[in-house]
């Protein structure tokens, strides 16, 4: 990453981290991103012999998805230096966006388990942390078909209204809840994983807020997945839906049984989601300047390396003032919300990453224009990155559903 560390406070801990996850990024992440974006069937991204679980091995050998999962689970919540997980996901977002997401939402299952009081359900925190043949995947299961920006207008008066009620739903019947319903394709690992963090309604009544929220494994009788989805970008991510017909689960997976606790941790969770994506898609932003400022001073035009031209250099440094501020903006929010996570700020989160979506999407586009042709050409890795960052700007909430949603935060 070609960029003057700014932030003189950084531990040797975080460089460290840094600079092996920049590795990992560059040599591993890299190119098996533009490997699995070129297939053309996305379930060969998925299958046995796919170099995307080389990926995900070399990713769990390194340690890095024990990160937010406490000691005595195995994980290194309370030891690793909060900004060191920062810039473990910012340089995954460099080295490909969509494999940083699917590794990302590989562990929110977990983490979820990992606070609940049930020993069984902490048992699947203890398990990833010790997998590192990447046999345990995790998805976080919210959207439906008929219920997208619904889900994460949250903090919008809409949000009681039973017109939105979730239509996965969960009755509870003795000791079990029973679970019917579909999460729509968009559930990222969503046809490869083992677990799922599964959004359910418990009270239609009360539309979005009569939700809970379950850690179920996905081999239960009366679970079925979708295909894999074709889409536009962030191809190496496996993305397809669930379907739950009568699925039976004991009550000590319903992590979140209690609507009136749901509100407080729907606003962690989309902390937490937004935060991290702030911060990949900084990493993103990165990347495509890094390869706009290389290609410039490589290409000829006019008898001289393109970036002598004066229209290049002003797009060059137009792009590098806001992956800058991007990425100190990603970074700041980050740590503030590491640091708080009972308490994170949501809008904070909300701006972040529609600040760093914004800014990968708009210096794509500019660096294609540097590429001229060759931006356009699937040779280069411009209209790959072009692609991540459009893709990035409805993941996770689509953003101007978002900013309506964070502005009632002001
Ligand atoms: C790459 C990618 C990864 C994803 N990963 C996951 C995942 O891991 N798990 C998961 O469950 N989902 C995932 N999603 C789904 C994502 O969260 C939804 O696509 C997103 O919330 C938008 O929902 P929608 O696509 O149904 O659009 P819709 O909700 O139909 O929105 C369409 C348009 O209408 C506008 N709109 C809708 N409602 C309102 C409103 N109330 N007020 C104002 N405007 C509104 C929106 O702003 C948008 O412009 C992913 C999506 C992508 C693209």
């Amino acid at each position: 990453m070609g960029h003057l560390e700014l932030d003189l406070n950084l531990s040797d801990e975080a460089k460290a981290a840094g600079e092996t996850a920049r590795r990992f990024g560059l040599e591993v992440m890299r190119p098996a991103g533009e490997a699995l974006d070129k297939l053309a069937d996305p379930a060969d991204v998925i299958a046995p012999d796919s170099i995307l679980w080389d990926v995900f091995r070399q990713f769990r050998q390194l340690g890095f998805h024990r990160g937010a999962i406490p000691a005595e689970l195995g994980g290194m919540a309370e030891e690793i230096d909060s900004m060191a997980g920062v810039l473990i996901a910012e340089a995954m977002g460099y080295g490909d966006a969509g494999l940083a997401v699917s590794l990302g939402a590989s562990a929110f299952p977990f983490r979820l388990a990992a606070l609940s009081p049930a020993p069984e359900v902490r048992e699947f925190a203890r398990a990833y942390c010790e997998d590192q043949k990447a046999e345990l995947i995790g998805c976080w299961a919210i959207t439906e078909p008929d219920h997208g920006s619904d889900w994460i207008m949250g903090m919008a008066p809409t949000f009681d209204d039973p017109r939105c009620a979730p239509s996965v739903r969960a009755v509870l019947k003795g000791d079990e809840y029973i679970v019917s319903g579909q999460k729509a394709a968009w559930v990222s690992n969503g046809t490869i994983a083992t677990h799922a963090a599964l959004h359910v309604c418990l009270d239609p009544s009360k539309g979005m807020q009569g939700s809970g929220l379950a850690v179920i494994p996905l081999d239960l009788p009366g679970i079925s997945r979708g295909k894999p989805l074709d889409k536009m970008g962030q191809r190496p991510l496996n993305q397809g839906e669930l379907f739950f017909e009568e699925v039976r689960i004991p009550t000590s997976h319903m992590v979140v049984p209690d609507p009136a606790m749901m509100a407080m941790v729907a606003r962690i969770i989309l902390a937490s989601a937004n935060g991290g994506m702030g911060i990949i898609f900084a990493g993103l932003a990165q990347a495509v300047y890094d390869e706009a400022l290389k290609y410039a001073r490589q290409r000829v035009q006019g008898g001289v390396p393109i970036f002598e031209h004066q229209n290049v250099k002003l797009k060059l440094f137009d792009m590098f003032i806001k992956t800058e501020a991007a990425r100190a903006y990603a970074r700041r929010m980050a740590l503030y919300n590491a640091l708080n996570s009972l308490s994170p700020s949501c809008h904070h989160a909300v701006a972040a990453k529609l600040l760093s979506t914004q800014t990968a999407f708009e210096v794509a586009a500019q660096a294609i224009q540097v590429f001229g042709g060759n931006g356009l050409s699937r040779e280069y890795p411009i209209e790959k990155m072009f692609r991540d960052a459009k893709a990035a700007m409805i993941e996770d909430g689509e953003n101007s559903a978002l900013a309506i949603a964070a502005a009632a935060d002001l």
